[in-house]
C-alpha cells in the first residue's frame, strides 16, 4: 500500500528547555469560561457546563511560536473584526475517559499560551443564526500556540496572570484562578464527552478585553510561569 499523497505532518509544539516536540492530536477549545468574558459577550455568567469546540490540528491552523521569535499572522479573508483572546492551553499528556477532577492532574504533560483567534464578525452570525462556530474559529494561523513548559516544571497551575497586549498597551489582565470550570474541572467534563489521548491539547476560555486588531498590529500574550509569545498582524 502506497497513500496517493503525502500524509500531512501533524503540527507540533517545541517543549521549553529541550529540543523534544510535542505532536498534536486534536486542539478543543472551552467557550466562556471567565465570566466578566461571558458578560461583555451578552451571556449570563450562570455556571452552566462548559462548551465545547474545536480547530483544526494542522500546522495551517496550528502555528508553534518560539520564545524570542514574532511571527506574522495575516489577516484572515472574510472578516472585518478579527479578534485577539489569550487563554491557557493545556495538553494531554496521559489519555482516559470519565476522569475525575482529582485525578486529572496525573494527565497532565503541561501548559502553555495560547492565542483563540477569531473572526468575531463570522462568529457572530452563526451564533445568531444557530450554525457552528467553525468559519469564525476554525481557520488558518487561528491557533497561534508557545512553548510547552512540563507539569513537572510547573507544578499544576491554579493561580497565575494571564494578559495580553496590543502594540504594548494592555487589553486583556487577569488571573487563571478566575476560570468559572477550573482546569480539573474542564478535563473531567471533556473526558465525559470524547476520549482523551495524548497529544490533546485544550484551550481553557478568555478573560475579558478582547477586541479587535488590524494589519501591523503587534501582540503580546503572557502566563506568569510561561513563555510569552509575540505575533505580528500581517
Ligand atoms: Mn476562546
Amino acid at each position: 500500500m502506497s497513500y496517493v499523497f503525502e500524509p500531512v505532518r501533524t503540527a507540533a509544539l517545541p517543549v521549553a528547555g529541550s529540543s523534544d516536540e510535542y505532536p498534536v492530536r486534536r486542539v478543543y477549545c472551552v467557550g466562556r469560561n471567565y465570566a466578566a468574558h461571558a458578560r461583555e459577550m451578552g451571556s449570563d455568567p450562570d455556571r452552566e457546563p462548559p462548551f465545547f469546540f474545536c480547530k483544526p490540528n494542522d500546522r495551517e491552523s496550528v502555528v508553534a511560536v518560539r520564545a524570542n521569535e514574532i511571527i506574522d499572522l495575516p489577516y484572515p479573508s472574510k472578516t472585518s473584526d478579527y479578534h485577539y483572546e489569550v487563554e491557557l492551553v493545556v495538553a494531554i499528556g496521559k489519555g482516559g475517559q470519565n476522569i475525575r477532577p482529582e485525578d486529572a492532574e496525573s494527565h497532565i504533560f503541561g501548559y502553555t499560551v495560547g492565542l483563540d483567534m477569531t473572526r468575531r464578525d463570522l462568529q457572530a452570525q452563526m451564533k445568531a443564526g444557530g450554525r457552528p462556530w467553525e468559519i469564525g474559529k476554525a481557520f488558518d494561523y487561528s491557533a497561534p500556540i508557545g512553548e510547552l513548559h512540563r507539569i513537572s516544571e510547573t507544578g499544576a497551575l491554579s493561580d497565575a496572570a494571564i494578559e495580553l497586549s496590543v502594540n504594548g498597551e494592555t487589553k486583556q489582565s487577569s488571573n487563571i484562578s478566575h476560570l468559572t470550570w477550573s482546569v480539573a474541572e474542564t478535563l473531567a467534563q471533556l473526558s465525559e464527552l470524547f476520549t482523551l489521548h495524548p497529544g490533546d491539547l485544550i484551550f481553557t476560555g478568555t478573560p475579558e478585553g478582547v477586541g479587535a486588531v488590524v494589519k501591523g498590529d503587534t501582540i503580546r500574550a503572557k502566563i506568569e510561569g510561561l513563555t510569552g509569545i509575540t505575533v505580528c498582524v500581517k
